[in-house]
């Protein structure tokens, strides 16, 4: 079977290293695909995405993909089509989720014995939706002191997260669908995105659905992180609360998550490229062997995902082998390497 991989920069090339030791672990016969992206596609086709690796990533359809430094890019990426077309975006991140038309981000948190104390039974499945929101980029300086930002909230958008929500909660036997908003403040944006959520859990009787404003969320997980079962957010509430549920199990280094999208899936930590631990080989692959669980869980391997899973939660607890975010002394490849002898014996 076939996945691409896209390194990244910062920590990106030794946790996608690590990340690749485990999965191969499992047997599969896993042939990868090195798809250029950043300073390598630079190098090489004088573009940091270029339209080839974007017609790669849509070729093999499923790829692990390192974080990628968001300043680098000082803001805008403009991608030019095979037509002549462009688009700009505000970040490479954003640009490949969108070139790719990525519409869903499921960012899974679980609390792990041993490390996550108060928030060991949280399990949350964030859907964050990633085509419009704030995170479009549309913004603009009136002058010198004044600038503004627009937000977007589209029916076909808000409707289709909800709806990946509600189907996702009846395959995996979760019990509920809470939507984030601030739709009392925001009575169009947030307001339609929340009417949309509603429409669809209409058609979903079996499954427990209510709603929160996203600061009594944040607040509400804290206290009581067993509130929350899957959760639908607009783009920036669910990126800010993914981060927030992955620092309470403990640590940004836990964060899995996935690109869904109709024609490609990308599969990447919720966490950045951390440039301040770059190049130690101190970084947690945790979140990126995780994601790439859930790339096995897509294609169909749910077995070879769920051993993936169940490994890392036990040499976790075990504590022998923790990198430094979690208080241990372990390198990256220790950790992975750890991992992947229990994967290789399930
Ligand atoms: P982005 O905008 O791309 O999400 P960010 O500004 O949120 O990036 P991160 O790169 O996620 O920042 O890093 C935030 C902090 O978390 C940093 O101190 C970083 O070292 C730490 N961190 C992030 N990922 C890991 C990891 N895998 N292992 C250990 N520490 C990490
Ligand atoms: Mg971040």
């Amino acid at each position: 079977m076939k996945f691409g991989v896209l390194e990244g920069n910062g920590i990106g090339p030794e946790i996608t290293k690590a990340t690749q030791h485990v999965l191969e672990a499992t047997g599969l016969p896993i042939e990868w695909v090195h798809i250029p992206i950043a300073e390598e596609a630079i190098e090489k086709y004088g573009h940091p995405l270029p339209q080839e690796t974007v017609k790669a990533i849509r070729e093999v359809k499923v790829a692990v993909k390192g974080p990628l430094l968001v300043d680098k890019m000082q803001g805008r990426l403009t991608c030019v089509h095979d037509d002549g077309t462009e688009h700009t975006y505000p970040s490479l991140n954003n640009a490949i989720r969108r070139e790719l038309q990525l519409f869903v981000n499921p960012r899974p948190v679980r609390g792990i014995p041993n490390i996550s104390g108060k928030y060991e039974k949280l399990d949350v499945v964030i859907m964050r939706e990633i085509t419009e929101d704030v995170y479009i980029g549309w913004e603009h300086k009136i002058g010198r002191h004044a600038a503004q930002a627009i937000k977007l909230t589209t029916r076909e958008a808000a409707t289709r997260v909800a709806k990946y929500s509600f189907e996702y909660a009846r395959q995996n036997k979760r019990k509920k669908v809470t939507c984030f908003h601030k739709a009392n403040v925001l009575n169009f944006t947030d307001g339609l995105f929340l009417e949309c959520f509603r429409e669809v859990a209409q058609n979903y009787p079996d499954i427990e659905s209510d709603d929160f404003m996203i600061d009594a969320a944040c607040y509400t997980v804290v206290k009581n992180p067993e509130k929350f079962d899957v959760i639908v957010a607009a783009n920036q509430y669910g990126d800010i609360f993914s981060d927030l549920s992955a620092g309470l199990a403990g640590s940004l280094g836990l964060g899995a998550g996935a690109n869904i999208g109709e024609y490609a899936s990308t599969f990447e930590a919720c966490h950045g490229a951390a440039p301040d631990i770059a190049g130690k080989g101190c970084a947690n692959p945790v979140a990126l062997i995780l994601s790439g669980a859930l790339m096995l869980r897509h294609v169909g391997q749910t077995e070879k995902g769920a051993n993936i899973e169940k490994c890392v939660r036990e040499v976790l607890s075990e504590g022998k082998f923790r990198t430094p975010d979690l208080g241990g002394t372990a390198s990256t490849m220790q950790l992975a390497d750890e991992i992947a002898k229990k994967v290789s014996k399930c």
